[in-house]
């Protein structure tokens, strides 16, 4: 049994359930690692406290429920009736409908238009760290034995896992935390302990610094919780190594949701002239080069982010002499290219999310229609475009359009041969479809 760090001693003793009895606890009951509490007789005679009377109420509106029987696991402000007599963000509330009938209970974030995040529809639950817990513990085992072919994963992904506004990435020995609500930062002292018990890893790093933490009227936050972190952190995937910064990387470090699509670049590259746009530190450059490319050019705006990509390709032994690297903006390099005259076989567009939210829908489809129109013209004949968006805000459907679109202006023909979305350690809600946010297609130029 890993033994709980230092800084949660502290916890652990004013905590009314210690960190042995808590132990006991877990290891008698996680026979059964998909036992609800609900339906375990055992644990509710045994464990369930009585239900407190002082969760404070909040009331939808007339009409307002329908989304949340559809167990959607969100609640705008728009729909409150009543604001809560809760005096802590991100503390637990039950929600009720506008008659007065049970719905959920959820994480109240009074700063935020997602007002309320659920936690649980099954009002025998009762949200405490054994919750927090069994929901850590599911994820968890979702994701193992994991067939990722990688020792970088996610172990947790937020709404998909029962924990919305939680990330967090195993890189390696390192875990990496990312908090996007005041509903879990409210239970974050617990969650690190709880994280570290259940994984065994010495080393966790916070990564709390995407814009969505404003909205929750949450500072950014980094910064090493504990552990020391490795001076160089290498992860494998898919055969390949790559140098993770933690510390200054995008995101938390790496861009792990398109592992399987990488996979496939691979498979596709032989004998090609490839162009990848947005190449971060080289993930498709270096399975390019490894799939057997005749040679890769890549274009980012971040010169770190290149100097690390060139490192990998170096590191796994991969033939330098056929690549390229321009720092630049890649809305600028296509018009050069196009005044050029360059043409490629393969070319893989992975921007950023260029829509943030719904009010930029318009503006990013016009950014991504410009990017693939350019790119669809710098194909030759039969050659290839993977084409990305990771901004829920665009769904599969628009995203289709917009290519079809960008086809239309080039004058040209595509087939799609495949489709991509984020790999399966990122999975997907079917009751959340703001959850759908990597989706790609492979297209063919035909003539
Ligand atoms: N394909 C990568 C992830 C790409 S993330 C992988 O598999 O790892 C998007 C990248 O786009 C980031 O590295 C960012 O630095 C870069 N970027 C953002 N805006 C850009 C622009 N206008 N021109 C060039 N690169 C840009």
């Amino acid at each position: 049994m890993i033994q709980a760090p230092k800084i949660f001693d502290a916890l652990s003793r004013t905590n009314p359930i210690n960190d042995r009895g808590f132990y006991r606890f877990t290891g008698a009951i996680f026979g059964d690692l998909f036992m609800t509490k609900a339906n375990d007789n055992n644990f509710s005679e045994k464990f369930m406290k009585p239900k407190s009377t002082s969760t404070p109420i909040i009331r939808l509106k007339p009409g307002r429920e329908k989304s949340v029987h559809r167990r959607h696991p969100w609640v705008f402000s728009g729909a409150v009736e009543s604001e809560v007599d809760a005096n802590q963000p991100g503390q637990t509330v039950r929600v009720e409908s506008s008659s007065g009938k049970f719905l959920g209970f959820a994480a109240w974030s009074p700063k935020s238009q997602i007002r309320l995040r659920f936690w649980s529809f099954n009002e025998q639950d009762q949200i405490d760290e054994n919750f927090i817990y069994f929901r850590l513990k599911k994820a968890l085992t979702c994701r193992s034995p994991s067939n990722l072919a990688s020792n970088a994963k996610r172990l947790v992904h937020g709404e998909a896992d029962g924990l919305p506004g939680l990330i967090v990435d195993q890189y390696n020995q390192v875990l990496v935390l990312q908090i996007l609500s005041v509903g879990v930062e409210y239970w974050k002292e617990i969650l690190i302990r709880q994280l570290v018990d259940l994984t065994g890893l010495g080393c966790v790093y916070e990564r709390s610094d995407a814009d969505v933490r404003r909205l929750e009227g949450l500072e950014k936050k980094c910064g090493l919780i504990f552990g020391k972190l490795p001076s160089n952190l290498v992860i494998q995937e898919h055969g390949l190594e790559y140098s993770i910064d933690v510390e200054n990387g995008q995101k938390t470090g790496f861009y792990l949701d398109q592992r399987a699509n990488r996979a496939k670049i691979q498979e596709i590259s032989t004998n090609k002239e490839i162009l990848n746009c947005f190449c971060y530190t080289g993930g498709f450059t270096l399975n390019a080069l490894r799939g057997g490319a005749k040679f890769v050019t890549s274009i980012d705006s971040s010169e770190q982010a290149l100097q690390m990509a060139k490192l990998n390709v170096k590191t796994n032994g991969l033939p330098q002499e056929k690549t390229e690297w321009i720092a630049a903006d890649v809305f600028k390099s296509l018009r050069k290219f196009r005044d050029q005259g360059r043409n490629f076989d393969l070319i893989i567009l992975d921007p950023p999310k260029f829509a943030p939210t719904k009010q930029n829908v318009e503006k990013a489809s016009r950014a991504y229609k410009d990017i693939n129109l350019l790119a669809m013209k710098l194909l030759n004949a039969g050659g290839l475009l993977a084409s990305f968006s990771c901004s829920s805000a665009i769904n599969p459907e628009l995203f289709k359009k917009i290519l079809a679109s960008s086809a239309e202006d080039a004058g040209q023909d595509f087939s799609i041969l495949d489709t991509f979305s984020a790999d399966q350690d990122h999975p997907q809600l079917l009751s959340f479809p703001e959850g759908d946010y990597l989706k790609g297609l492979l297209l063919q130029k035909l003539y």
